[in-house]
């Protein structure tokens, strides 16, 4: 006879606001490809002052694992048994991973991005490659430091707040075959020599329209450049890029990369990412 068993596999996202955060309709698209009847991915309201409490729970429900987003990546590494040797180089943690009550924290983010890279992109071979990453926040750290990892051989951080891009810089002196420089921003930057130019700012979202300052016109077709803002995947900022020639790549296939890596890490299986974009490709087309 068939076990019965009516208590779900139970994963989720942990966030404030979360509401319109669209993560379950991908993740869940790929339980339903892969016939995972029995799991299902919430999305829960956590305030900062309940975070201890909410990932207490994880072991509570049994959950197998949590997404985490704004405000809870960085304090949320405190409530955990086990960070990943990147997550800690990161300083943030997106996922955790509940393994009988032991919980692990990984960051996902920038390995989304490598994978967006290397899949999407098409560029595997990274030790020859110069990048430059607009900004010095969380989506920015965790993408320098998956860079040096894999060996880039140059990693320029542009900020517009000194002390945080310097932080950063200096995160990233472990690295000993690494070329790193800062520029403060405050000025058009010079973009000459760039292999892979990233923009990690929170400029240009929806329904903003600004670009960032720099030097358009100095960008050729052997460039890639790049933008995280997952919507509209053509951004202002990618625009401006396609008319001054240079390859594009969005910022959709790191948000579903990062989400596919902890999928996996939760299910042990291997979802389908064509599946988990085009969920997400039609929630933006009709919101
Ligand atoms: P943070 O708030 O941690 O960092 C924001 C960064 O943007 C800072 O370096 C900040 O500079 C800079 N910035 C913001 N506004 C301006 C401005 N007007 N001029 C110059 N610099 C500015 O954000 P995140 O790192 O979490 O997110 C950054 C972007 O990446 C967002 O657009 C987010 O949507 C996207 N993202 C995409 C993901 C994906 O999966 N595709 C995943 C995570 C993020 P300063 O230090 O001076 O304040």
């Amino acid at each position: 006879m068939k076990e019965i068993n009516f208590t779900p596999k139970l994963t989720g996202l942990f966030g404030h606001p979360v509401s319109e955060n669209p993560t379950v309709l991908m993740i869940e698209s790929a339980f339903r490809s892969l016939k995972l009847d029995n799991w299902r991915y919430i999305t829960l309201d956590v305030p900062a002052d309940n975070l201890e409490q909410a990932i207490d729970s994880i072991r509570l429900f049994k959950m197998r694992g949590v997404h985490l987003t704004i405000p809870h990546k960085v304090q949320a590494m405190k409530h955990v048994d086990v960070i990943t040797k990147e997550a800690e180089m990161i300083g943030a943690i997106n996922t955790i991973v509940n393994d009988n009550g032991k919980l692990t924290g990984y960051n996902t983010d920038g390995k989304g991005f490598m994978t967006s890279l290397q899949k999407d992109a098409k560029i595997v071979e990274l030790k020859s490659k110069k990048a430059m990453i607009l900004g010095s926040g969380g989506a920015a750290r965790a993408i320098a430091v998956e860079l040096a990892i894999e060996g880039i051989n140059s990693l320029t951080i542009v900020n517009r707040t000194e002390k945080r891009g310097l932080d950063l810089i200096n995160d990233l002196q472990r690295f000993d075959d690494l070329n790193l420089n800062f520029r403060l921003w405050d000025h058009e930057i010079d973009i000459n020599d760039i292999d892979i130019l990233i923009q990690a700012t929170s400029i240009g979202l929806y329904p903003n329209k600004d670009i960032p300052k720099i030097k358009y016109d100095q960008m050729t077709q052997n460039m890639l450049a790049c933008d995280l803002i997952p919507n509209p995947a053509v951004t202002p900022f990618l625009k401006e890029c396609e008319s001054n020639h240079a390859r594009l790549l969005d910022g959709l296939g790191m948000l579903v990369y990062q989400g596919a890596i902890a999928f996996e890490l939760w299910t042990k299986r291997s979802p389908s990412a064509n599946v988990m974009k085009r969920s997400l490709e039609t929630f933006f087309k009709n919101n």
